[in-house]
């Protein structure tokens, strides 16, 4: 199975004054992490990275360093997530009858959620996301930008990556992708596709602020301890 990794953000909520799959974390790359939590999932065979314009050739790189033997190609992101992820899209071999699609930000992500993805796309799902339930209560503005009302949380997941797809659905999806998608699924789910929800894991969270690093550095730390 092939996975998808965007890496093309411009990082400018962490500040790290990289593009934020470059910055350091643990004296690696965020990249390093993500790729190698992803090829320990045995069935993974290929890594096709979108990276910043410019830095293709290091962040192919950095990916192979870390992919244990798994290929890894990279290709130009674009503007917007969704034309990062196309662009990958687009060199994929049809052979790949599965694809994941996985946030380089999100560079924890523990092997046993990449499996249920995976798992549940070859029972028959055409579009899977791990999802975990929000722990705020949560408010929703009315048409107004004012008021506001509670929203029912036991029915809310936040949802994570990789997300999976047949390879079918996720290339109908960016044939008419609305631009301005945050993920992939949400592009799916607008074909009339089901997605089907797995358990995420808090450890996939994704990495966007200083915070998050702070995070990430000390979870690392304890794993090492
Ligand atoms: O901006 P956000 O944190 O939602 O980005 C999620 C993922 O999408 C990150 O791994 C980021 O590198 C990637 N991305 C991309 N191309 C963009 C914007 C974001 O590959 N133009």
């Amino acid at each position: 199975m092939v996975v998808i990794v965007p890496a093309a953000g411009s990082g400018e909520r962490l500040g790290a004054g990289v593009p934020k799959a470059m910055a350091p974390l643990a004296g690696e790359p965020i990249l390093a992490h993500a790729v190698r939590a992803l090829v320990a999932e045995p069935r993974v065979g290929l890594v096709v990275l979108a990276a910043p314009e410019g830095l293709e050739d290091d962040m192919a790189a950095a990916a192979a360093a870390n992919a244990d033997g798994v290929p890894v190609v990279a290709v130009t992101g674009g503007a917007t997530r969704v034309e990062s992820v196309a662009s990958a899209l687009s060199v994929v071999p049809d052979g790949f009858g599965v694809v994941l699609v996985h946030d380089a930000a999100r560079c924890l992500v523990p092997v046993p959620v990449v499996s249920a993805v995976i798992d549940a796309v070859l029972t028959g799902a055409r579009a899977v996301v791990p999802g975990v339930p929000v722990v705020d209560t949560i408010r929703e503005l009315e048409a107004d930008g004012e008021g506001s009302r509670t929203v029912d949380r036991s029915r809310l997941r936040a949802v994570q990556t990789p997300q999976g797809f047949t390879l079918e659905v996720l290339r109908r999806a960016h044939a008419s992708a609305d631009p301005a998608s945050t993920d992939d699924a949400g592009m799916v789910e607008s074909l009339g596709v089901p997605v089907r929800l797995v358990a995420g894991d808090p450890r996939a969270f994704k990495v966007t602020t200083a915070l998050d690093l702070v995070l990430a550095e000390a979870l690392l730390s304890g794993e090492e301890a």
